[in-house]
């Protein structure tokens, strides 16, 4: 792997502004944000076939069983895909850029891939399949959200 040239001046990775995340979980999302809160990554499984179902949902894909099981998870993950976001759309975000929203898989689980921020990179030394680990963000008192930086 040849090391990236990475221009002296460009900017690590920044975070959209906390005041724009806000949560609703639901029946079904409330355990994954629950055992956020307490920094530990959790993926439903189910209990039937053993099939890991994510996003959350009501039924088993495979089986239709609806019963699961949450499935702690090391933090590990490989970079699935991203986008740099250098035009803030939103004014609330013009001081957050760039921010990378990527698509992470996470390692034992049959594939199942998790939408969260990068961190601690710079845009240009993002490559696609790259080893990533969890950092949690505690947004607010009562919200945390994953996100991940190069390992
Ligand atoms: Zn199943």
């Amino acid at each position: 792997m040849t090391t990236p040239i990475t221009p002296a001046d460009e900017p690590m990775a920044k975070l959209p502004p906390a005041e724009l995340i806000h949560l609703t979980p639901d029946v079904f999302t409330v355990h994954f944000w629950d055992a956020a809160r307490e920094h530990r990554l959790v993926v439903p499984r189910c209990t039937s076939c053993g099939t890991y179902r994510f996003p959350p949902s009501a039924f088993c894909f495979v089986c239709r069983t609806q019963d699961v099981e949450y499935v702690e998870q090391s933090g590990r993950g490989t970079l699935y895909s991203y986008t740099v976001a250098w035009h803030p759309l939103l004014p609330d975000v013009s001081e957050s850029v760039p921010y990378i929203p990527a698509v992470v898989e996470l390692p034992d689980t049959g594939g199942v891939r998790l939408i969260a921020n990068l961190v601690d990179v710079r845009p240009s030394e993002v490559r696609i399949g790259m080893d990533l680990e969890l950092v949690w963000r505690d947004v607010h008192d009562d919200v945390t959200v994953p996100t991940f930086r190069p390992a």
